[in-house]
């Protein structure tokens, strides 16, 4: 796509998501993180020359090329894939500015451990598998506080900041509706959490409406459906 094409894409999002955010409230405010994992270095550089800064990649080997292809530009990188532990040394060498996909209790520990080793601190979300599906990963609801308050207290070099989830994969808006609604009724019991990051291209608005302060959008913005 060339430069034109991408702004206007972003335009188009960036005035979605402005009506959804005022129909909750004038103060509530949404960050949009463009998920780069189909596209190339080339096509980010362009996206981040029409005004875009935060990328979310869910491979880590694809995390640090990007990361390193355009380490000239002020970008700002999520990790939004499941992370397996033989990765970790990678992730903290990418060194993300948010980690949206910690999983289980297990994964925390094992990269406290890491970070720890290294002097290291890394913010980071709970996944909540609120869509109550196998293919996900993630928390399931009825875990998710206690989970969350257990790394809170055993991963010291982990900030958790919020969650995260993946809104249920169907066409039946009510039960996408549900799944968002798990996951923010979570956030909104947690204390001292910031970010709810749901919505992705084909439900953002669902999400934001649900109370969502963080869509994660890939296919609409580099055009790849
Ligand atoms: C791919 C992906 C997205 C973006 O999905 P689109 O439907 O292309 O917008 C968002 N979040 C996660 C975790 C993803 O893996």
């Amino acid at each position: 796509m060339t430069q034109l094409q991408y702004s206007v894409c972003l335009n188009e999002l960036i005035q979605k998501v402005e009506q959804a955010r005022v129909m909750v409230s004038e103060h509530h405010i949404v960050k949009i993180i463009a998920v780069s994992k189909y596209s190339s270095s080339d096509d980010i550089k362009t996206l981040y020359s029409v005004g875009q800064r935060a990328f979310g990649e869910n491979k880590v080997q694809d995390l640090l090329q990007k990361e390193q292809d355009l380490e000239d530009l002020p970008l700002q990188w999520h990790f939004i894939g499941h992370l397996q532990k033989n990765k970790i040394n990678q992730l903290i060498k990418a060194n993300p500015s948010l980690i949206q996909s910690i999983d289980s209790l297990e994964l925390a520990q094992e990269l406290d451990k890491h970070l720890k080793a290294r002097d290291l601190n890394f913010d980071a979300l709970l996944q909540i598998n609120s869509a109550y599906e196998s293919t996900k990963s993630g928390i399931l609801p009825e875990h998710a506080l206690e989970i969350y308050e257990q790394i809170n207290t055993t991963c010291k070099c982990i900030n958790l900041k919020g969650v995260m989830s993946i809104g249920a994969h169907t066409e039946d808006k009510k039960i996408v509706q549900k799944s968002f609604e798990i996951t923010h009724k979570i956030y909104s019991q947690l204390d001292n959490a910031s970010i709810c990051s749901m919505g992705m291209s084909h439900d953002f608005e669902l999400a934001i409406s649900c109370g969502s302060n963080m869509v994660r959008i890939g296919s609409i913005l580099f055009n790849k459906i």
